[in-house]
């Protein structure tokens, strides 16, 4: 049998409006869905606030109930608070639509498993070939399922984040704090869950809008600036951003300083290495030496994952591992649910400076500090093993971690070179710390690519 064409992604099924994600295919989507976990099954649906989201989601819901799955609507709501709510219900399965931190003419779907964790490859490749295969799915109208409403998401949401939050003790500490959720579904919940722990709240982009208005999705230092200037200006304690489905958090400092993801994390598992006898983290072989050296500190234990959110979630579940970070603003807690939560981390983030009363500040201040390169070069799908391997070769006098591309270890630092699964591209990712060797070794492994790249005779 010849392999169906691959719709899902690293993150699930994404495409932009009306090209490669129409109401169609979401339908011939749904229907697989249904018929994959089958008649008399129940899934609970939820979406982000995009233009597009309600449209699609008619289209699911006609598929999933047309192949007789009862479906549980949930409305608008984050994407880790669809995973909540799957995980905590007597439910098969869930589905979000969303495509994250995506431009608002994008959007996709995400199939979640009833342990609230996305589900594994065989699972889609399951769905990928009920798409591609001429069979309907439609059971007799005596089957077709029925479409049932609830407007409890939010709160089960929230109170499942603070049953592991001390509430007193943060409401004792009388933060301020601004929260930027780009005018999606991030401002259904933290503000509120920040609100319940005497934060007080100053919202930036906090209006439901499809279109985003208020800034582009992904929570990066050029995109953020109205919550730097606002946290700056207000004498606020710290500001938080979402991407456009709420499972990332990016935060800045009291004086606006942007502060990248990791090192979030490592205050998170300073933190929770204090508190908890596992002291172990799971996280990907493209997170800095920053968590590296949190952990030597611990003696705490670290198991390195290939890049995605996905792989950081299910390494979670099958070590037994109860924290997890990303670089991106990723924020895994596994007491909570070992998937990335945007929420969750704003909540441990008050924890954190309740218990240590000190100010965001001082506590990163006492992290080392790292210099990062990223940068990517073309290269045609059919090159890119070949020259990965010629990449190794030239790096072979160096120690080399393989788990996701190339991790070549430098006296002060390293380079990551990964090859795109779905574009034409090698990514080339460095740190050290110091900022000419981070510049130096990333752009030396460009030139490198490049070169190669040029000199591979045509495919
Ligand atoms: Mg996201």
């Amino acid at each position: 049998m010849v392999a169906a064409s691959r719709l899902f992604g690293t993150n699930g099924v994404r495409g932009v409006f009306g090209e490669s994600m129409t109401p169609h295919l979401v339908h011939k989507l749904g229907v697989a869905i249904g018929v994959y976990y089958g008649t008399g099954s129940t899934g609970i649906v939820g979406s982000d606030y995009r233009q597009t989201s309600d449209c699609l989601k008619a289209s699911l819901v006609s598929g999933l109930t047309s192949a007789g799955a009862d479906v549980l609507d949930i409305g608008y709501l984050p994407t880790p608070g669809v995973q909540y709510v799957t995980k905590i219900s007597d439910v098969e399965f869930g589905v979000v639509i969303t495509a994250s931190h995506n431009p608002p003419e994008f959007n996709g779907i995400k199939l979640i498993h009833n342990d609230g964790v996305e589900v594994p490859r065989p699972i889609e490749v399951n769905v990928e070939n009920h798409v591609a295969g001429q069979a309907h799915g439609t059971v007799s109208w005596g089957r077709v399922g029925r479409v049932h409403y609830s407007g409890s998401g939010v709160s089960s949401y929230v109170r499942g984040m603070l049953k592991h939050i001390d509430v007193d003790r943060v409401k004792s500490a009388g933060l301020t704090a601004v929260v930027d959720t780009g005018n999606s579904v991030g401002a259904l919940v933290t503000p509120i869950l920040l609100s319940k722990l005497g934060v007080r709240v100053i919202s930036v982009n906090g209006n439901l809008d499809g279109r985003f208005p208020g800034r582009p999705s992904e929570p990066t230092p050029s995109n953020l600036g109205l919550m730097s200037e606002v946290a700056r200006d207000n004498g606020a304690d710290f500001g938080v951003a979402h991407d456009g489905d709420a499972d990332r958090a990016i935060f800045c400092t009291s004086s606006g300083e942007f502060q990248y993801g990791d090192r979030t994390v490592a205050l998170i598992a300073r933190w929770w290495f204090e508190r908890d006898s596992q002291r172990r983290i799971v996280t990907p072989v493209s997170s800095s030496t920053l968590i590296e050296d949190i952990a030597s500190e611990y003696d705490a234990e670290i198991i390195w994952t290939e890049v995605g959110s996905i792989r950081v979630s299910r390494k979670m579940l099958e070590t037994g591992t109860k924290l997890g970070g990303e670089e991106n603003g990723g924020v895994f807690f596994g007491p909570h649910q070992p998937v990335r939560d945007g929420a969750m981390a704003a909540a441990l983030m008050v924890q954190i400076l309740s218990e240590t009363n000190q100010g965001i500040e001082e506590l990163l201040n006492s992290l080392p500090n790292y210099y990062q390169f990223k940068d990517k070069v073309s290269c045609p799908s059919p090159l890119k093993e070949r020259i990965v391997a010629l990449v190794k070769d030239h790096y072979s006098d160096h120690e080399i971690d393989e788990t996701d591309g190339l991790k070549v270890r430098k006296p002060d630092g390293w380079i990551l070179i990964r090859k795109s699964g779905t574009e034409p591209i090698i990514r080339c990712f460095s740190e050290a710390k110091n900022e000419t060797h981070a510049n130096q070794y990333g752009e030396t492994a460009i030139n490198l690519i490049k070169e190669l790249v040029d000199s591979a005779p045509d495919m």
